[in-house]
């Protein structure tokens, strides 16, 4: 399996250190921050072996743009999505039909898409609402969730999508957590969050449903005599079999841009 770069010290941790310039970079270390920024291949070092170079393949080199691709993706689950029987599946989905309409909640906010998959609501729906929304009504399964939840790298696919996952999602939730004092309150208020039994010795456990049957477990844990503040999505371990894990990563990246744009609107 292909893996892929989270830093660049990532990358100068594979170098050989000798500085030889055969890349034509001046060190080892800014070959290391072009390969990760995608500006050189990791082959172009003749000093990695053919098992490292396979290794990283298939890798994005650096982070992709969080929108990259999605409107592809979207346009593939609105042509499924026009071949379903919304009345039939209203009630699997958690939603009901009104007005020959799906509607479903999204965060604890109604929206409503009609069999073109075009979509009527109050909240600001960008694509990474659309993407997961549209992925939920195609492949959603008729059965209910395990009640059992798991990290994201235990998800089936979860673990080649767990660097871009911390980076794009956890940490930038938790730098949120950290810095604006508001924040969990806003999520139970805004969001229809639920506060829950405080899970894995967590100083705060709450829950919040980005769609009917895809809970997410949010725990934080405060920064205690020289250890830093923590925090962790968990998720329900059969996620999987009602949305892609590309969904499963955008919800989270999603979520993240909007618990920061509520800090920033609030001067934090
Ligand atoms: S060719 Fe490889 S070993 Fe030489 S400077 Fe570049 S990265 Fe370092």
């Amino acid at each position: 399996m292909s893996s892929y770069f989270r830093n660049a010290m990532q990358v100068f941790k594979l170098l050989n250190k000798s500085n030889c310039k055969e890349c034509f970079k001046p060190t080892c270390l800014a070959f290391a921050g072009s390969v990760f920024k995608g500006e050189k291949r990791l082959d172009e070092c003749p000093y990695l072996s053919a098992d490292v170079i396979m290794q990283f393949k298939d890798a994005p080199q650096k982070i992709p743009a969080i929108d990259q691709g999605a409107s592809d993706i979207i346009e593939h689950y609105r042509k499924a999505l026009a071949e379903i029987d919304l009345e039939s599946k209203a009630e699997a989905l958690g939603g009901i039909l009104a007005d020959d309409k799906l509607v479903i909640k999204v965060m604890g906010k109604n929206v409503s898409i009609d069999q073109n998959g075009k979509i009527f609501t109050d909240i600001h729906a960008n694509q990474w609402v659309i993407m997961p929304l549209l992925n939920y009504i195609v492949q959603c399964k008729d059965d209910p969730i395990s009640g059992i939840w798991v990290p994201f790298r235990e998800l089936p696919s979860g673990r080649a999508w767990q660097g871009l996952f911390e980076k794009q999602s956890e940490e930038l939730i938790k730098k949120v957590a950290d810095t604006y004092p508001g924040f969990f309150q806003e999520i139970l208020e805004l969001f229809n969050g639920k506060k829950v039994e405080k899970h894995y010795k967590s100083d705060i456990a709450l829950v919040v449903y980005p769609l009917p049957k895809i809970p997410i477990l949010i725990c934080y844990w405060l920064a205690e005599d020289g250890i830093e503040s923590d925090l962790h999505l968990f998720f329900d371990a059969k996620t999987e079999d009602y949305l892609h894990i590309n969904s499963i990563y955008a919800i989270g990246a999603g979520l993240a841009r909007m618990f920061e744009k509520l800090a920033i609107k609030h001067g934090f």
